[in-house]
């Protein structure tokens, strides 16, 4: 395994944003791991752990230290128990799971990046979450200790684990993971049927042409709006717990803003492309202008969903206060 110095992580990411990785290198198998753990530990370098890119905004300075790409991606499958590395495609692994007639990650079709990026933010859609279907995760310390994590352990509630909530004190990689699927009682193609219906709304609401980490920030706690607020709210824009970013994004008017080569899709206000040649800096900006906008109208604070890597500080951590909102 070469670990190589001044690496683009632009074209590791979804986005195509962001500037260079001090050093970088991708691992394979768990003695890369140990070696790229150990350059690091030699050199006294912070680690910054990426799967497929498909969740973050790398700053346009680039991230300091050594950046590892998981790319650890074998598979087995015996009976409806999934054990799988955590740099495999999600999406790869849902369609896997789907043809062998297994049932409880359909719902997640067509979402980019790894295994370990969908556990880390516990991936969601249509309902269903990768943590429900977790029974154990393999987590690998910056030291090369192995630390197994059941699911109760992993902590997954909305676009979040234990390994996102921790990550500050517990720096390290996810490299592989047991799940048990339900065994279908429905034909195979039915399950296969709802995967290509949910590609094909995605590839409408995503369209695969844009460059874009998907929705920017995250749902806003229902408890956050008084109850006369939210019966009024149309039944699409709410979940029991939930106010969607999107809903609160166009209500606020910012649809369609551009700023530099960002923009906000005019159909979905939560969804922030690169429309030409983006800096990180755009996005930022637009982001702030888009959070400014909805907390001048709701007096909510969205909470961004994207990871941000290789920024000094949070930019968003005094754009405005955190109060209850309408
Ligand atoms: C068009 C589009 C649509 C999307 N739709 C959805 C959707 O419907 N639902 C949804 O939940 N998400 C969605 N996303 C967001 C994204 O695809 C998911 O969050 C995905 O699970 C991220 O995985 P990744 O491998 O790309 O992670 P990355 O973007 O590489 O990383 C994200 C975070 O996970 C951490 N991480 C990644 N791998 C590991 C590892 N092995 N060990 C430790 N930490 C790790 C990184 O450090 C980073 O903090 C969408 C994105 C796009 C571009």
């Amino acid at each position: 395994m070469k670990i190589k110095q001044n690496i683009s992580l632009k074209r590791y990411t979804t986005l195509g944003i962001g500037g260079p990785a001090e050093y970088f290198c991708c691992v394979k198998t768990l003695s890369e791991l140990k070696q790229a753990f150990m350059f690091a530990k030699q050199n006294v370098l912070p680690v910054t752990v990426m799967g497929g890119g498909s969740n973050v905004l790398i700053a346009d300075a680039g991230v300091q230290g050594l950046v590892i790409c998981v790319a650890h991606d074998t598979c087995v499958i015996s009976g409806n128990r999934i054990v799988v590395g955590a740099g495999m495609s999600l999406d790869k692994l849902v369609e896997m799971s789907v043809k062998k007639n297994l049932r409880g990650l359909e719902n997640l079709s067509g979402i980019p990046g790894t295994i370990g990026g969908a556990i880390y933010g516990n991936a969601r859609a249509f309902g269903g979450s990768i943590g429900d279907m977790v029974r154990q995760v393999v987590f690998f310390d910056c030291n090369g200790v192995k630390k197994s994590f059941s699911q109760d352990a992993c902590g997954f509630s909305y676009g979040t684990s234990v390994f996102k909530q921790k990550q500050g004190e517990m720096p390290g990689v996810i490299w592989q993971v047991e799940l048990f699927l339900d065994v279908g009682s429905n034909m195979p193609w039915e399950k296969m049927n709802l995967r290509q219906a949910i590609i094909a709304y995605r590839n409408v609401r995503y369209p695969p042409k844009n460059k874009s980490a998907g929705c920017f920030f995250g749902n806003a706690a229902a408890g956050m709006f008084s109850p006369n607020f939210l019966s009024k709210l149309p039944r699409f824009a709410k979940s029991q717990k939930e106010i969607g970013a999107g809903y609160l994004l166009e209500q606020a008017g910012v649809a369609g803003k551009k700023i530099g080569g960002a923009q906000i899709m005019r159909h979905q206000a939560n969804y922030f492309v690169n429309a030409g040649s983006a800096t990180a800096l755009d996005v930022i900006k637009l982001a702030q202008f888009a959070q400014k906008k909805v907390f001048e109208r709701f007096g909510v604070r969205l909470q961004h969903e994207v990871r941000l890597m290789g920024f000094d500080r949070d930019p968003f951590a005094e754009s405005c206060p955190q109060v209850s909102g309408a």
